[in-house]
């Protein structure tokens, strides 16, 4: 149980919302795990204004959760990747995807499934393979979108 005692500057989830309470910012890096990495990816997936996207791609950069790639010298292009400490927030997503699974599916059920790759097992949010009860990391889960979501846009 949390006490209320201590001031929320030195309350650690209090300090990571700081970073990550925004929802956009939550949003940016699910889709940086699901494998997006170029502005225009994370825009038009997201449908989310370009200096908005811009600000929030900013402070993910400045606070070493993204690292910015630039494509060459001759590309004004670059891309967006994950660094250990934004793979870090992999498993914060997944339990807040599988806690939304259950409290807010939608009218056809969760969106995506949750299956071990390689093997097919459910993954279920502790990180675990009902099927072989391994555990499961980011690489080894595959998130296919269920079946009666695979012909619409993923959100
Ligand atoms: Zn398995």
């Amino acid at each position: 149980v949390l006490g209320r005692e201590y001031p929320d500057e030195t309350c650690s989830i209090s300090r990571s919302l700081e970073i990550v309470g925004e929802r956009w910012t939550m949003l940016i890096l699910r889709d940086a795990l699901l494998g997006l990495s170029a502005f225009e990816e994370f825009r038009e997936s997201l449908g989310i204004a370009t200096n908005v996207l811009t600000a929030r791609l900013k402070l993910l950069c400045g606070e070493g959760l993204l690292v910015r790639v630039h494509d060459g010298e001759a590309s004004q292009r670059s891309h967006y990747l994950l660094t250990e400490k934004g793979r870090e927030m992999g498993p914060v997503l997944f339990a807040l995807m599988k806690w939304g699974d259950r409290h807010y599916p939608t009218q056809h059920g969760a969106p995506r499934l949750t299956l071990h790759a390689g093997c097919g097992g459910e993954v279920v949010q502790s990180l675990h393979c009902l099927a072989c009860g391994e555990r499961v990391t980011l690489e080894g889960l595959d998130l296919p979108l269920a079946p009666a979501f695979a012909h619409q846009p993923a959100d």
